[in-house]
């Protein structure tokens, strides 16, 4: 069997915002998409949209379509069809398939506890195993880890060599597909040249990296942008009760996520931010006009190199 992913042909810059509907968009999510935007049009490259959509038991029914409207809202316009996760379940499981054939997973029936117990980094106790008949995951046979990474805005980053080397897990035990597959699996075939993402998905590059290896394909460049925090460590998300952003003020909530990557926006686009539309065209204008503006003005040699800034 061939490695059942379609590498595409180089076609310029490819960047794209994957966001998990776990909830509507709150401003550290707004962070990931503008800046990823940003980024991508700066280089005249597409930006796309996936929707991590592998994981239902931490998803909200509705948050996919609310995120995209959010995004409309913000003048954060896609190029290409959204690609969901939940749809391309076939092609992960021929990828599946051939890690199989290829000996590069193991079934592996450890409970979380048990890994815990040997301190938290599982140690490969099922390695030898082909068979379990109980409910089991799916670990890759980490043989060539990937230990450190280039982050275009922090430079070389080296993650802890137990993280990086552990049988990470491909398929879980409750039959859902891991994160790590699915995201590379996609980015490959989407094209992507270039992850622009939260620096709290720094550690998993390195996985990521190794799958990219054992495909054999071309690997992106990465960015990793500050988290938005609401105290140090506490990045806003759902888990910590993040507010939905405010769709009804985008020009407010887009010049606070340009102020967070340090742009100076022009006073007459602040005043602009606190102004009652009576006309959505009017708004639209402005609204692009801003996004245009920082587009022009967007340099990794000002962003903040923090990995968290409380807002
Ligand atoms: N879907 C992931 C999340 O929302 C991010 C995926 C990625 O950017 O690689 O946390």
């Amino acid at each position: 069997m061939n490695l059942p992913i379609t590498i595409p042909s180089p076609s310029g810059y490819r960047g794209r915002f994957a966001p998990s509907p776990s909830g509507p968009l709150h401003f550290g999510s707004l962070i990931a998409a503008l800046g990823s935007f940003l980024q991508a049009k700066s280089q005249q490259g597409k930006w796309l949209v996936r929707i991590d959509d592998i994981d239902p038991p931490r998803e909200q029914a509705g948050a996919a379509s609310l995120i995209l409207s959010s995004l409309e809202a913000f003048g954060l316009h896609w190029d290409e069809s959204v690609v969901y996760q939940s749809q391309r379940h076939h092609q992960y499981d021929e990828v599946l398939t051939w890690l199989k054939q290829q000996g590069a997973i193991y079934p592996c029936d450890c409970t979380r506890k048990q890994i815990m117990a040997k301190g938290g980094v599982y140690d490969g106790t099922c390695k030898s195993k082909t068979y379990v008949s109980s409910p089991h995951a799916l670990r890759l046979n980490n043989k060539h880890p990937v230990p450190h990474f280039y982050d275009q805005l922090r430079g070389n980053i080296t993650i802890a060599h137990e993280f990086a080397a552990e049988d990470f897990i491909i398929h879980r035990k409750d039959g859902l597909y891991a994160y790590q597959l699915a995201v590379v699996v996609d980015d490959i075939e989407q094209g992507i040249t270039e992850v622009v993402r939260g620096a709290d998905l720094i550690e998993p590059t390195v996985r990521q990296l190794t799958l990219y290896q054992l495909f054999n394909a071309p690997t992106p460049s990465y960015i990793y942008l500050p988290l938005a925090s609401q105290k140090v460590g506490f990045k806003l998300s759902k888990q910590n009760h993040a507010p939905a952003l405010n769709n009804q003020q985008p020009l407010l909530e887009l010049v606070k996520a340009l102020q967070f990557f340090n742009l100076m926006v022009p006073k007459e686009f602040i005043a602009l931010a606190h102004t009652n539309y009576s006309a959505p065209s009017k708004l639209k204008n402005d609204i692009n006009d801003l996004l245009n503006w920082a587009i022009g003005q967007w340099s990794l040699d000002t962003l903040p190199k923090d990995k968290e800034i409380v807002v």
